[in-house]
């Protein structure tokens, strides 16, 4: 394909949950940035926002055409508006970014000519010295320690939702049955000619962060168990090595009852190991269950989300 600059269709999506505050001037910015293309679409995907947003994309649409916009019919989550915003661009490539100015637009032309060296995937790497809260440098951190010790991918630590994809690798993620799809994993797992391009975070402009600890856990829950089953295999070998112990215990246990008379102390060795292997049995059922529910939730086959409402046809 032909990547020079004067034929380049660029597309940027933006999901945006409550940005009523940002997402005119992230407009404006990518808007600056993406005019030095042939032709460009800036599609935000509203992830059922309770605030004005929806009004000011509407309105925004009116103004510029090539603004478009996505609205769901409620909040389902970051990660599906990154897919909706993937399944409808039509760029010959895709930028995804966050709507709060923290992913800055000014890097969109390095992006860019990354693309055009031939990498079909430039992901960034988050620099965490500056204007990252401790909190979330510290989980994310055993976040991607986790993940790549559990799973076969490695994910970079800080690699963050805004990156360049080719269009060749949308069309293999919008053809992905697979429900909850965990993109930074899968993108990692895809292959294709990858890059790295490290950015500083700005200060998110307006409003708070939209990822709550909740959500923060659901995201890893989910990264892990998609590319992964190892936490099953860490339940099975902790389940043998218990049960084991527990047998030898029985052999000490009959001999103590049958050779001496010390038998009736003992009250806090049963009560420990009751309380420890009933905590463990939950823990196991725990992850049983996780990946039970998978299972089920993909066989369902529901949509990742619903629209409502959107500008492109
Ligand atoms: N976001 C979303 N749905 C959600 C949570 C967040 O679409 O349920 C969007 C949000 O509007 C922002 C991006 O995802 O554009 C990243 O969220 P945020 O900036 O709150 O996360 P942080 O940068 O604090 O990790
Ligand atoms: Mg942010």
């Amino acid at each position: 394909m032909d990547r020079r600059t004067e034929n380049i269709f660029l597309s940027i999506i933006v999901p945006a949950f409550n940005e009523e505050g940002n997402i005119e001037a992230v407009a404006e910015q990518i808007k600056q940035q993406a005019e030095q293309f042939r032709k460009y679409e800036i599609i935000f995907i509203n992830d059922g926002s309770t605030d004005a947003t929806a009004e000011k994309l509407r309105m925004l649409h009116r103004s510029n055409p090539n603004i478009q916009f996505i609205s769901f019919s409620r909040n389902f989550g970051h990660q599906s508006a990154l897919l909706a915003g993937i399944h409808h661009a039509s760029g010959d490539c895709i930028i995804s970014m966050d709507a709060d100015l923290q992913h800055p637009p000014a890097m969109i032309p390095q992006l860019v000519s990354k693309w055009q060296e031939g990498f079909d995937i430039v992901t960034t790497i988050r620099d965490d010295s500056q204007n990252t809260s401790w909190f979330k440098r510290s989980t994310s951190s055993v976040f991607y320690k986790l993940m790549n010790r559990l799973s076969n991918i490695t994910l970079e630590e800080g690699a963050a939702d805004f990156r360049l994809i080719d269009r060749s690798v949308a069309q293999v993620i919008s053809n992905s049955r697979e429900y909850n799809l965990f993109l930074r994993g899968y993108i990692a797992w895809l292959g294709y000619k990858q890059c790295m391009v490290p950015y500083i975070p700005h200060q998110r402009q307006s409003g708070k962060t939209k990822y709550s600890f909740g959500k923060m856990m659901m995201l890893a829950i989910n990264g892990i168990t998609s590319f992964s089953v190892k936490p099953l295999r860490v339940a099975m070998i902790l389940g043998t090595a218990i049960s084991l112990l527990a047998f030898i215990y029985a052999i000490y246990a009959i001999y103590v009852y049958l050779e001496t008379n010390e038998a009736v102390p003992g009250w806090t060795s049963v009560l420990v190991s009751i309380l420890f292997i009933g905590g463990l049995q939950l823990l196991i059922l725990g992850i049983i269950g996780e990946y039970l529910g998978r299972t089920l939730m993909q066989t369902k086959q529901r949509p990742d989300y619903v629209i409502m409402e959107k500008s492109l046809q």
